[in-house]
């Protein structure tokens, strides 16, 4: 029986993060993965979906015919860029157990790292049977766990997921070409993503059904409509206040019946269905119900501010519930480290945490949006720059897109939301600034380099001062200003 100062299980974002960080702080670690190494971080989840989106957005740019060329006898198999994805995973796959291996015990005057390839099960809260691929079991014993064991994707009861022709996003590597017709079911971000990506490679007739009136609801109504909107301008068929009722499945195709709010129902015909309707959180059959690990309704593992669920066994990423991101799951896997290690200085800070949201083209949020704002009622100015004016995005031809900045009424920052290319790299500097606390009269005196995308962040902000060099009076759809306060 091996002992370890810490068992990790789960080899996610999470997961990973925490180990390496355990092994800064010289403890001896054991990482339990029953699958993929790095979890839906990297196979089946956030870099095999941002690999074919990044492949999607190459391929829908070379098919463009509005830039002065012309791409001779474009094609794209699906198989290729499968193979591609895979490539891109494996590579992120063998640089992780490199590390590993690097770290084996004895090897190096740090902690170490072992890798164990199997199924963890609590015997008690000392100890862990590994159910290992060749049938064999081990048990594992460490003075501390951190249970980093993430989510898997929802499905919808009496509909069988078969990961060929009704896939979740577990099964999209699975398909051998691009399906002729496809129904995305779910108006969520994977959903949304989903739909880009399959409309950018323009081989799939790609419909998206959605329960709520507009997609993502929890965005401001214009964010969700320019979504939509290019969404739509990219061929994907939107049925919004839709639900749906069953799938039934033939031997070539599948017919999904699709119930709408108005009362009438419509019988569509795909190929494919991918169920893109959440995730749920990784709790059962490994026993933490023996250890008195408490779970609220959603079935996130209660954890307090150090990651710790109960004594000696931590908690981080996805099986939280505090968010489904790896930067979130690596900031609290560290976050668990340092904790066991009683290093801790800061409490976890979750405020002005950037997303991404891979779009066509990509949308970057962080802090509040007006939706926010309105239900916390704080009252806010709030600035709209469209990229149509900014020169770097007209010089990418790449116009769609825009900067939305809200401050309140001192002028802090409470948040941005950015659309267009290089969106996620300039709400991250954002971000930043909103870490600092910085103030809009601070941030101005930096004279933004020329031509860059981020002259939209400067002259939205020149328009909250009323100081833009292009005013909203002379171009009122693409300069908006406009405040708000509770009670309006
Ligand atoms: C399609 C898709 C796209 C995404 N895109 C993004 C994105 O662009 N940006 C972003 O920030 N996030 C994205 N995410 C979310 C992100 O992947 C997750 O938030 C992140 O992977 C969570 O990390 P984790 O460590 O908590 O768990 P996971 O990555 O889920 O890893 C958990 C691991 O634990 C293992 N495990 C579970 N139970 C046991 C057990 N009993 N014994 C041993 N091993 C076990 C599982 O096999 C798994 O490998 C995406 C997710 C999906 C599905």
């Amino acid at each position: 029986m091996r002992s370890f100062d810490v068992c990790i299980i789960g080899s996610g974002p999470g997961g990973f993060a925490a180990a390496m960080r355990c092994v800064d702080f010289g403890m001896d670690v054991c990482i339990v993965e029953a699958r993929h190494v790095g979890g839906s971080g990297v196979m089946n989840g956030a870099l095999t979906s941002k690999t074919m989106w990044e492949l999607s957005k190459d391929y829908a740019t070379a098919s463009r015919v509005d830039r002065g060329y012309r791409a001779a006898k474009l094609t794209v198999e699906y198989n290729e860029v499968r193979k591609t994805i895979i490539k891109a995973a494996k590579e992120k796959q063998y640089q992780m157990m490199s590390q590993i291996e690097t770290f084996a015990p004895g090897k190096t005057e740090k902690g170490s790292v072992v890798f164990i390839h199997g199924f963890a099960r609590f015997i008690d809260s000392g100890s862990v049977e590994v159910d290992k691929e060749d049938g064999s079991a081990e048990t594992v014993k460490a003075s501390n766990f951190i249970v980093a064991t993430g989510s898997r994707p929802r499905h919808v009861s009496g509909i069988v997921v078969d990961q060929e022709m009704i896939l979740d996003s577990d099964g999209i590597l699975n398909l051998k070409e691009f399906p002729d017709r496809m129904i995305i079911i779910g108006g969520g971000i994977v959903g949304c993503e989903f739909a880009t990506i399959f409309s950018n490679f323009k081989q799939t007739d790609t419909h998206l059904l959605d329960m709520a009136e507009r997609i993502l609801p929890f965005e401001d109504e214009d964010v969700s409509r320019f979504i939509s909107g290019n969404l739509e301008k990219n061929g994907v068929t939107i049925h919004h206040k839709a639900r749906l009722r069953t799938i039934k499945k033939h031997n070539d195709h599948l017919d999904v019946i699709i119930d709408y709010e108005d009362g009438h129902t419509d019988v569509i015909e795909v190929d494919v269905a991918l169920l893109s309707i959440g995730r749920i959180n990784n709790t059962e059959g490994y026993g933490l119900e023996k250890l008195g690990i408490e779970r609220n309704e959603r079935n996130d593992l209660i954890i307090d501010e150090k990651c710790n669920c109960v004594n000696n066994i931590y908690a981080v990423g996805d099986v939280s519930g505090r968010s489904g991101l790896v930067n979130i799951a690596e900031m609290e896997g560290r976050y668990a480290a340092k904790a066991i290690a009683d290093k801790t200085v800061y409490p976890l800070d979750y405020t002005n945490m950037s997303t991404i949201m891979f779009f066509n083209p990509e949308i970057a949020a962080v802090g509040l949006n007006e939706l926010r704002c309105q239900q916390r009622k704080i009252p806010y100015r709030v600035a709209y720059y469209s990229n149509s004016l900014v020169n770097r995005a007209m010089a990418m031809r790449a116009i769609d897109g825009f900067v939305k900045i809200l401050v309140n009424e001192k002028g802090e920052f409470l948040g941005m939301r950015a659309a267009g290319p290089q969106a996620s790299a300039c709400t991250l500097s954002f971000a930043q600034l909103m870490d600092q606390n910085k103030t809009i009269d601070e941030v101005m005196k930096t004279v933004h380099p020329h031509p860059s995308i981020t002259e939209g962040i400067q002259e939205c902000l020149r328009v909250l001062e009323s100081k833009s060099i292009y005013k909203p009076e002379a171009f009122p759809e693409q300069i908006k200003v406009r405040s708000w306060k509770p009670g309006e």
